[in-house]
């Protein structure tokens, strides 16, 4: 009895295996290595003594996916696969919605036929667009994204439901995700993103360890405490942790289950550098640049229904986000090469 892990070679989804498998569980991952390195296998092995079972097939390998359903005892599927640069998404949105869309159908179609009807899916509080309300409920209503990444998870979320809806036999529990941070304690695995960073903290990370000249902080003006944009960090590892809660809640047949994942705390651009010099002892250089298209002022969660529900609760502080990205990028300046 396995979890298949989709994307299981990527950031969140190292993480995750490094859960479950402490949880005791079987994992299989399936990856097509496109935004990952097969080095993290050997890590993961190195942090649980347990190699994960592994797969090289793109969720849009019909045949590959029968493959691995054939041949593994699948019970459940959390599904990470996807694209994720929102700024490519702009520049590619025939890709970004033929990997992350097309792509999951065919998964959810394998998945159907093997009678596998259990599916936890990573979605993003970019769903929530410009929140109606802060902090963001999962009652806040849906808002219109500002890029083609955003809406492939608005509408998988929406194709998931009405999946579900047709057929009560799945189980389906979305997973809105904030701004995920961080790196495992011991700095083995970590965020490794291709080229020039596009998020704030392996930007952050870049500039101390002398990759990258300096921040550029997109405005100072917005209408918070200190003009720049507040987010809810979290955690990567708190993250991972309320995947395995949910592999529990998805063993009582939920049906449908919504989360935040977030901790419910806002921090400024400049919050986040403050925490991170204190971490890591390094000065980060920044300038003040024009706001980014698309950002908004202020986004964070309300996650108390996580913790009512599935009995989980982010516990990470900023700091140790900040020590353990810190950890990552000085011990690895060159990710996982
Ligand atoms: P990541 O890029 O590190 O991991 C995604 C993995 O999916 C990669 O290993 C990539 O090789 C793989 N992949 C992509 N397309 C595939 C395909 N067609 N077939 C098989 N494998 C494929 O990203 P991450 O940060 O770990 O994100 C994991 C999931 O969480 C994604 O769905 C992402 O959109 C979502 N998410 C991430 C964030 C974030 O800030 N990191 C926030 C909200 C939601
Ligand atoms: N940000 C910034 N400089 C950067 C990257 C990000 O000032 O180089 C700001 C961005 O405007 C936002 C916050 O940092 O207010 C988080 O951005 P990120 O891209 O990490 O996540 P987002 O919330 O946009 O998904």
């Amino acid at each position: 009895m396995a979890i298949l892990v989709s994307g299981g070679t990527g950031y969140i989804g190292s993480h995750t295996v490094v859960e479950l498998e402490e949880a005791g569980e079987e994992v299989v991952i399936i990856d097509n290595l496109s935004n990952s390195s097969l080095k993290t296998l050997d890590r993961i092995e190195h942090l649980t003594g347990k190699r994960p079972v592994f797969y090289q097939v793109d969720i849009l390998d019909r045949e590959g996916l029968h493959q691995v359903f054939e041949k593994e005892q699948i019970t459940c599927c959390i599904h990470f696969a996807g694209l994720k640069a929102v700024g490519e998404s702009v520049q590619k949105p025939l890709e970004y919605y033929q990997n992350n869309i097309a792509g999951t159908l065919v998964l959810l179609d394998v998945m159907r036929q093997h009678d596998v009807k259990n599916i936890i899916f990573s979605s993003s509080a970019t769903v929530y667009g410009n929140p109606a309300m802060i902090p963001i409920t999962e009652e806040c209503p849906k808002g219109s994204c500002t890029n083609p990444y955003g809406w492939t998870k608005s509408m998988l979320e929406q194709i998931l439901m009405d999946m579900q809806k047709a057929d009560p036999s799945w189980n389906v529990i979305i997973l809105r995700y904030f701004n995920p941070i961080g790196a495992h304690i011991s700095g083995t695995i970590g965020e490794n993103p291709n080229g020039i960073p596009n998020n704030l903290m392996p930007y952050i990370t870049q500039v101390a360890v002398g990759k990258l000249k300096e921040l550029g902080i997109f405005g100072n003006d917005y209408d918070t405490p200190d003009g720049t944009g507040v987010r809810d960090y979290i955690h990567v590892v708190d993250l991972a942790k309320g995947h395995v809660k949910a592999v529990e809640k998805i063993k009582e047949q939920p049906g449908l289950g919504l989360y935040n994942l977030g901790t419910g705390i806002g921090y400024s651009v400049l919050d986040i550098v403050k925490n991170f010099e204190e971490a890591s002892g390094v000065k980060i250089p920044y300038v003040i640049k024009p706001r980014r298209e698309g950002d908004i002022a202020t986004c964070y969660s309300d996650a108390k229904k996580a913790e009512r529900e599935l009995g989980w609760k982010a516990e990470k502080t900023i700091l140790d986000m900040c020590e353990d990205s810190w950890r990552w990028q000085s011990q690895n300046p060159n990710g996982y090469e």
